[in-house]
């Protein structure tokens, strides 16, 4: 009897501090397609979808049924118009597939919708509403906001090891493995511990630090008989929403196993909180560590309150600013979002010098537009393969891209907010960045999977931006009033 398991992707990751919302053009721009399309998009690539399609496609009884992904860049939050629309095709598509055997749903977990604090878990229940009782395995970003409610609507729950998010891919497989594993009469207990805590990702490295600590663990007791999968979650402190932040959810079969795994987690938890917590240098302070490390490997100064991976616009200027005034020689920015320059050079042409006024248009509170006379050095149309562990062979489109040269600094514009995180963003355009001395670079810590071979020391600077470390900065009104580290009197 052939099988038939439902594959799709929602996934979004929503600041509730920036003035722009998330709306189908971002969906658009991002991914956004149904039915076989989905399949053709994500096969071979390092996704959770990629890894659902490649172990489902190994049962010769199974047939995928492919519904909808929409997935679109970090931003602002939804518009109720958008969700509503993704929502009624998704429900439509089951209406008209009726009878499903399982469903593998991709989420990242940290959406927010106008007035909607929580779309995801309505999201889920409206879904279960039509496909009745069949196991659902969910997938979840590390960055995800869950509460204790989920628990009831999916079957599994599993969650990013690394970040980098380079196991993407591996994430899906499980969840795949995991429905195969239901789909045969097993039966998870998925249990989750929700902690007070809200810890800034900058220090979540999954390869040294606190974040590390606790993967060690959970993989120690993940080894154990009993337990399937512990995925630890850091939350995203710029969704203002009651169920923001940290959390540990552990699927498996024996009951006492896993609540001994969740009480061991929450200690170790707590006992690190204080090392996701730390300072960084202003940008006047990085950029002059920066100048006396050049020399050798590209130092790199991170932009990370413009992170767009973190919600950034990809186009403040407090950084960009200094290095321009500096003139800093084989230096490279980028990629900075700016339609209407790259207009004003296509206008002008390859070869052709024009006057521009470079970023600062999205989010002006965090820096102004520069006026700058540049030198357009290329032209593309933005669309590149990532070549990095991170999404491996996805399609990414920057909606254009121009090269440009202002006095010595070279800096890639974009037409869509995107972060730096693998290098063939810029060598799609002719741009080598291993033999810069300097790269500015809007990204945070995905970058580091693709570009720690090529670079030498990284600096992360605190300059102003949508995805700034302090959350002090954030006029929160939905998150608890007690939950670390705003509760701290000296943060
Ligand atoms: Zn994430």
């Amino acid at each position: 009897m052939v099988r038939r398991i439902g594959i799709a992707m929602f996934y979004h990751e929503s600041h509730s501090f920036v003035p722009y919302k998330t709306d189908i053009p971002q969906f658009e721009n991002y991914g956004y397609c149904e039915g076989e399309k989905l399949v053709n998009e994500f096969r071979n690539t390092k996704t959770e979808l990629g890894g659902f399609i490649d172990v489902l496609e190994r049962y010769h009884d199974i047939e995928i049924v492919p519904l909808l992904c929409a997935a679109a860049i970090p931003s602002g939050i939804v518009t109720a118009s958008a969700y509503s629309r993704i929502e009624h095709q998704m429900l439509t598509l089951l209406q008209q597939e009726k009878a499903l055997d399982g469903l593998l749903l991709a989420l990242h977990g940290a959406m927010v919708v106008e007035e909607l604090q929580d779309p995801e878990e309505q999201y889920m229940i409206k879904i279960r509403s039509i496909v009745g009782n069949i196991p659902i395995v969910i997938t979840l970003d590390m960055h995800a906001n869950i509460k204790e409610s989920y628990l009831d609507l999916a079957n599994a729950i599993i969650g990013y090891k690394t970040y980098p998010h380079i196991d993407m891919y591996e994430t899906g497989e499980t969840a795949a493995n995991a429905l195969i594993e239901l789909l045969s009469g097993q039966q998870f207990k998925v249990k989750m511990k929700k902690l007070s805590l809200m810890p800034p990702s900058i220090n979540m490295r999954t390869s040294e630090g606190p974040m590390h600590k606790l993967m060690e663990e959970s993989k120690v007791l993940e080894s154990k008989e009993g337990i399937f999968n512990i995925t630890i979650l850091g939350g995203f402190p710029y969704a203002d929403v009651a169920q923001v932040g940290a959390g540990i959810i552990v699927t498996g079969t024996d009951e006492e196993i896993i609540n001994k795994a969740l009480e061991n987690l929450t200690n170790l938890y707590m006992e690190v909180k204080e090392e996701f917590l730390v300072t960084l240098p202003t940008t006047k302070e990085a950029i002059s560590q920066a100048l006396q490390l050049l020399g050798g490997k590209p130092v790199v100064l991170a932009d990370i309150s413009d992170n767009p991976l973190s919600c950034g616009s990809a186009d403040t200027t407090e950084l960009m600013r200094e290095v321009l005034t500096l003139n800093i020689k084989d230096c490279l920015i980028g990629g900075i979002y700016d339609v209407e320059s790259i207009e004003k050079c296509k206008e002008a042409g390859i070869g052709s010098k024009v006057q521009l006024q470079l970023g600062g248009k999205i989010n002006p509170q965090y820096g102004h537009p520069i006026e700058v006379t540049a030198d357009v050095i290329a032209i593309s149309d933005g669309v590149f393969y990532n070549s990095g562990p991170f999404q491996k062979n996805y399609r990414m489109d920057l909606k254009n891209a121009v090269h440009i040269k202002c006095e010595d600094v070279e800096v890639l514009l974009i037409g869509t907010p995107m972060s730096a995180n693998d290098p063939e963003m810029f060598r799609h355009i002719g741009i080598e960045p291993s033999v810069k001395k300097l790269l500015v670079l809007k990204a945070k810590n995905h970058f580091r999977a693709a570009f720690e071979p090529i670079v030498g020391d990284i600096i992360y600077v605190d300059a102003l931006g949508a995805a700034s470390n302090y959350l002090r900065n954030f006029p929160y009104q939905n998150v608890p009033a007690s939950i670390w580290p705003l509760n701290k009197e000296d943060y």
